[in-house]
């Protein structure tokens, strides 16, 4: 007997800019995709809701990528993002389909716009989730029940949440933690445009204009090398740069480089900067941190080179060099190079 008949599949929240889903979006519906997998008894689906103006035509994009239904509001005030018309919107839409589980992308659109709709509706929100899975447990009882991972106490636990007693289940998950499944052009799915009721078609904030931020730089969440530099480093960072131009990379850093203000903080990986996977990473006098490793660890491929043979680092690198980053670093690079 099901805790909750009325509320069934898994939704996913697909943000989107200028009608363009984000990428976070289509990693949490490929993760779904893996949870219903793992309780086919449960006979799940994997729902996207997209909300926006000139989005409908995006649905089946929102298939392609996993959905097997993509619930649409297209609505003139969802143009821009707003906290008020996007709760209203997503609200209803709850309401009508009773999600068991409702997963966002932990940006900075989701974390605004998930606990508010998780107030609205007295549903229980994990925040900042790395990881999710379905108690196997509970599976048999017809009960869905999330088990939703996060970084706790400053990053040195992970804590496994639960919300057993309301639905859906909500949870904003961290970009980039989540593979992408390859995309089906040959899926089919339903796709149900809702039309909300609006409380109020007046905005209560009205923006004025919109500044695009000034990107210094690249963004190494795009990068396919990254050399990172840590404490260890901080003395040879130009052999660091001059490794990722040859490499055809880029530099990024442990929050002790930035804080000593050798690196901008746009180039911060870890736990309270950016999460990479590039397809080589190279951390240069990194000890391996808790906080830092949550940010690189589902890099492909991960050298460490590190003067300390028990640094923590080396625990979750594919290839180690126990030896000085300056002696070590360009012989790698040459060998690379020659590969
Ligand atoms: P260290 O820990 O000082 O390590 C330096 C390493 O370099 C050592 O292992 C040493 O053996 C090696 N070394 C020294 N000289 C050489 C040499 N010449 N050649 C080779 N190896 C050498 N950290 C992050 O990176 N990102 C985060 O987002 C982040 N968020 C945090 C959030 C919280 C709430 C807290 C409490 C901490 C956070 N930290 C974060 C900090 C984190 O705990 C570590 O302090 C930090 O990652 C350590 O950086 P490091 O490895 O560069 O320095």
């Amino acid at each position: 007997m099901a805790t909750f008949p009325d509320y069934k599949d898994i939704y996913v929240f697909v943000e989107q800019k200028d009608s363009e889903p984000a990428e976070v979006g289509y990693e949490l519906i490929s993760e779904a995709r893996k949870l219903v997998a793992s309780a086919p008894e449960l006979g799940f689906q994997v729902v996207g809701v997209l909300l926006g103006e000139n989005v409908k035509d995006k649905a089946q994009d929102v298939i392609a990528h996993g959905a097997d239904k993509v619930i649409v509001v297209d609505d003139p005030l969802l143009k821009d993002y707003s906290t008020q018309f996007y709760t209203d919107a997503l609200t209803q839409v709850i309401n009508e389909f009773k999600p068991d589980s409702l997963l966002t992308g932990a940006t900075v659109l989701g974390r605004d716009l998930a606990p508010r709709v998780a107030a609205r509706i007295n549903a229980g929100l994990t925040a900042d989730a790395t990881g999710i899975e379905i108690d196997p447990t509970k599976v048999a009882d017809g009960d869905a029940l999330l088990l939703v991972t996060r970084p706790t106490f400053g990053g040195n636990l992970f804590g496994t949440i639960v919300c057993p007693n309301t639905r859906p289940q909500m949870a904003t998950i961290r970009p980039k933690v989540f593979d992408l499944a390859p995309v089906d052009e040959t899926r089919t799915g339903e796709v149900i445009e809702f039309a909300p009721v609006w409380n109020s078609t007046e905005p209560e904030v009205v923006v004025e204009e919109v500044l695009p931020k000034k990107i210094e730089g690249v963004d190494i969440a795009k990068c396919n090398i990254l050399i990172g530099a840590g404490r260890g480093a901080e003395g040879c960072l130009p052999l660091l740069e001059e490794a990722a131009k040859e490499l055809g990379g880029e530099v990024c850093a442990t929050r002790a480089v930035v804080e000593d203000g050798f690196m901008d903080k746009s180039r911060q990986v870890g736990q309270t900067g950016k999460t990479v996977r590039p397809t080589l990473y190279i951390a240069c006098g990194i000890s391996g941190a808790v906080q830092h490793v949550a940010g690189m660890e589902k890099s492909d491929f991960i050298i460490a080179i590190n003067r300390d043979p028990e640094a923590e680092i080396f625990t979750i690198s594919n290839l180690g060099f126990i030896g000085d980053v300056n002696q070590v670093l360009p012989l790698l690079v040459e060998g690379l190079k020659k590969a």
